[in-house]
């Protein structure tokens, strides 16, 4: 049933215009402590309470002074010591320097700071060492130069991890305004699909997507709701359906291919769907469906967007990082939303290439090496191969129609 059958660009084109549709809609806010805000959405900008830094702040341990006295290699006596954490002091009287610890404000009158390691401390003063030079300015940020009072820090829409969370707890934020986290609804389907603890009978397979796409849910910064697995017959696919479409996206494995127990399709259409695509020309993730499902009878109350994924699952693995994540990062209000895509050296070893019509997205494995990333293919078994998943830390990307890469070769990678 793949009547629309899309290019990886032009599906991925689709989907960034959808989520952009989805990220101008008003979403639910709540109050986080700023401790459990990693992994949230900042749903208003975070701005400066006061400026930062609050005072010119030695980086340094050493001696603050004035730099055009310093270079005449005079002695200065010591006027004064200042640590973080005490008052502005000084002013710093002419032919002085003033003991100053990181962190610490500059005295008035100072213009440097000098290092404690850069002058000879003597009973006479201190004196630079020579042939060193100071300027203006050096060792000292100045009250403002990181941010005024009432700058604009983070826009809303900032995805927050530790640097965010450490900038937030300089403005004196304990809670901030985050997006809700938007439900995601993952629904497996299989007759022979038997949950984790089963010991499958021959010929089923544990269920492994729904773990892994609630993991992958989670760290995305939504909130899973596993559905039990439906069955592949149309009333059950039916039930679930009208079910997970009360979620804010939809995630459905297996059932999109050709084969006779492929109902979801179907089962989408008679719930009124529309589809932006029904296939993508990528390897593995062909059968890949995005639809558009109303929420309910008569579209009143708007439409959940719609993911069936095919049921092996790096399929489903590389379908989701490809497509579902970028709505997903919209419905959390994220500003960025693609997938994240870097170039690497192909190192030596198996090549398993043949040219193909298809963009892949093969297992591979990169040591994202400071000198140059280098990646190798991980060998495997086709899209079943959950052991090569997990050895993979990435997806190499091989463009359609193209010669099969030579060691040495830049190729892209896709970084989940
Ligand atoms: P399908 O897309 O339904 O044709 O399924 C393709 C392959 O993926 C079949 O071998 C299924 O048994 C397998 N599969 C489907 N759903 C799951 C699942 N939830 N976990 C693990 N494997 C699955
Ligand atoms: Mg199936």
């Amino acid at each position: 049933m793949s009547e629309k059958l899309l290019s990886y660009e032009d599906a991925a084109a689709l989907v960034t215009q959808r989520a952009a549709k989805l990220a101008s809609r008003k979403l639910r806010t709540e109050q986080v402590a700023l401790h459990k805000a990693a992994g949230r959405v900042l749903a208003r900008a975070l701005k400066a309470d006061s400026d930062q830094p609050a005072f010119d702040r030695s980086t340094r341990d050493g001696y603050a002074c004035r730099a055009a006295e310093m270079n005449a290699y005079s002695s200065l006596r010591v006027q004064g010591s200042s640590r973080a954490g005490d008052v502005p002091a000084g002013p710093l009287v002419e032919g002085a320097v003033w003991e100053i610890m990181t962190g610490a404000p500059v005295p008035a009158g100072a213009d440097a700071v000098v290092m404690f390691e850069h002058v000879k401390a003597g009973k006479k003063g201190v004196r630079l060492l020579v042939p060193r030079l100071l300027t203006a300015g050096e060792n000292i940020v100045p009250r403002g130069a990181q941010a005024k009072k009432g700058d604009e820090l983070l826009p809303a829409g900032t995805a927050l991890t530790w640097a965010q969370i450490a900038l937030a707890a300089s403005c004196g934020k304990a809670k901030l305004k985050v997006y809700a986290r938007p439900r995601v609804a993952i629904l497996t389907t299989g007759d022979e699909v038997v949950s984790v603890e089963a010991r499958p009978a021959p010929g089923q397979i544990r269920n492994s997507n729904a773990p892994m796409l609630a993991a992958m849910v989670e760290q995305a910064g939504g909130e899973p709701w596993v559905l039990p697995t439906a069955s592949d017959n149309q009333k059950a696919l039916l039930r679930a359906l009208r079910q997970a479409r009360k979620a804010d996206l939809v995630l459905v494995t297996g059932g999109v291919s050709a084969g006779h127990f492929d109902l979801v399709e179907p089962a989408l259409k008679q719930l009124g769907a529309r589809f932006p695509f029904t296939g993508v020309r990528i390897q593995p993730g062909k059968p890949t469906v995005f639809a558009e499902l109303p929420r309910s009878k008569g579209k009143k109350h708007g439409e959940t967007p719609c993911f069936g994924l095919p049921g092996n699952p790096v399929s489903s693995a590389v379908t989701f990082l490809l497509f579902a994540a970028p709505v997903l990062a919209a419905l959390c209000g994220c500003a960025v939303t693609g997938p994240r895509f870097a170039l690497a050296r192909l190192g030596a070893g198996p090549q398993r290439t043949p040219k193909s019509a298809l963009t892949r997205f093969l297992p591979g494995l990169c040591n994202f090496e400071m000198k140059e990333p280098t990646v190798g293919f991980v060998p495997w078994q086709g899209s079943g191969d959950l052991a090569a998943l997990a050895r993979s830390n990435c997806f190499v990307v091989l463009p359609p129609e193209g010669e099969p890469p030579q060691e040495g070769a830049l190729v892209r990678i896709l970084i989940p």
